[in-house]
């Protein structure tokens, strides 16, 4: 009864500080022998529904978390295994998904406000930076002037602004919802996440999924998450086609009875008292040696380093036109991963919350490339930025090297 009782309390009280410890704890023994999760450990945190029929479990949210978590990925073309292009590789946004970092100045030194602290502007990203300095391209002389008062001239500035805006949105950070649950036909991979896409034109899976939690919590007078008394989700999938791909496409989610996370109340109480979050499984793009700010430098300009895994025999990492880092990389890899900035323990009283981007990494023009000015004269109306939206292609949601890379998602 005991057991049962601790259940039912979603978050284990006022222990769960003290639990914290622990398995921070653990976290770091583990971390001690085998250094970081491998490409397939952080996949099976992914929870991607391919199958006829899925069955997802939503968890009850962390304290000071939502339980549809709101962030930020571009969706942009990179080059991969055998250096082919893949057309939509979701890569995180440190503009939108970071803590905000000190203005510098043209002196190098942070910018002071009148109460002499620093102004704080987004993380640089060289990828949101690319999509306002492409929309910026566009003509500025229709400011202003609606389309039906423009005369031809106008009307062809227009059409070349038109245009600017559909290849520069491209490149614009795109709005993710993350869920954090259980996979009930993976039951092995413990806690995953189910990351995807806002829908401007409101048929997305949050469309979908939250009329159902709506209903449940009303008809149910329950928390859909609550581990005693929420629900599994039942996900049907079905292919759709769409500009001549296939695609695998939610063609309904429905509530089932209320039910215990799990019958067994010891698994269920290892899934709540799981820390992992979703920056943990949905990490930035790197490549050994590199700074995360130049990998994305590399992506706007087609040149991103990847792990070429499509000769089994060799194995290797690519740096298009950086031959002295992709030498390092591999020799590196050899030496099984032997690198020391990554192991550089701070005291524990840091706060974690603190910025993670490092001031050195920020210089003045890597800050002023980002024109918070920038103004979109392509997009109108609200409408027409969900025509463009529709017409992007909505990313592979699974990391590279895969197999599964050729399945998209449908890209509404
Ligand atoms: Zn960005």
């Amino acid at each position: 009864m005991e057991n049962q009782n601790e259940m039912v309390n979603a978050q284990g009280g006022d222990l769960s500080d003290i639990k914290k410890m622990f398995s921070d704890y653990q976290k770091k023994s583990q971390g001690q022998t085998s250094k970081r999760k491998s490409r397939e450990d952080i996949l099976a945190k992914y929870f991607v529904p391919r199958k006829t029929r899925e069955t997802f479990r939503i968890l009850p949210p962390k304290p000071g978390k939502k339980r549809i978590e709101e962030a930020f990925f571009h969706v942009v073309p990179t080059i991969g295994a055998g250096g082919k292009k893949r057309h939509g590789t979701v890569i995180y946004c440190p503009a939108h998904n970071d803590p905000k970092v000190p203005k510098m100045g043209a002196d190098g030194k942070p910018v002071l406000d009148q109460n002499n602290n620093p102004v704080l502007v987004p993380a640089p990203c060289p990828l949101c930076a690319k999509y306002k300095k492409e929309l910026v391209k566009q003509d500025q002389s229709l400011k202003g002037i609606k389309k039906e008062n423009m005369n031809d001239t106008q009307k062809a500035i227009k059409a070349k602004n038109d245009e600017i805006y559909k290849e520069a949105i491209k490149w614009e950070a795109k709005k993710f919802y993350i869920v954090r649950g259980i996979d009930k036909g993976a039951e092995k991979d413990g806690v995953k996440f189910w990351r995807f896409k806002h829908n401007y034109k409101n048929q997305g899976t949050l469309d979908k999924l939250l009329p159902i939690l709506e209903q449940f919590t009303t008809t149910q007078q329950a928390d859909f998450s609550d581990p005693k008394e929420g629900t599994d989700l039942t996900i049907l999938m079905t292919d759709s086609e769409f500009n001549g791909h296939v695609y695998k496409t939610i063609s309904a989610i429905m509530f089932n009875n209320k039910s215990p996370l799990h019958a067994d109340p010891i698994l269920a109480r290892e899934w709540l008292d799981d820390d992992i979050t979703w920056r943990d499984v949905f990490k930035p793009k790197q490549a050994p040696g590199m700074p995360p700010y130049e990998f994305l430098e590399a992506v706007t300009t087609g040149t991103n380093p990847y792990w070429d895994d499509s000769d089994t025999n060799n194995k290797h990492w690519v740096f298009p036109g950086r031959p002295d880092l992709e030498e390092a990389a591999n020799t590196r890899n050899r030496n099984l991963d032997a690198d020391g900035e990554e192991d550089f323990e701070q005291a524990s009283d840091l706060d974690e919350e603190l910025p993670r981007v490092t001031i050195n990494n920020i210089t003045e023009s890597k800050v002023g490339t980002y024109n918070d000015d920038a103004v979109n004269l392509g997009a109108q109306t609200l409408a027409q930025a969900a025509e463009e939206e529709s017409n992007t292609t909505t990313a592979e949601d699974v990391p590279e090297g895969t197999g599964s890379g050729d399945y998209d998602d449908l890209p509404f």
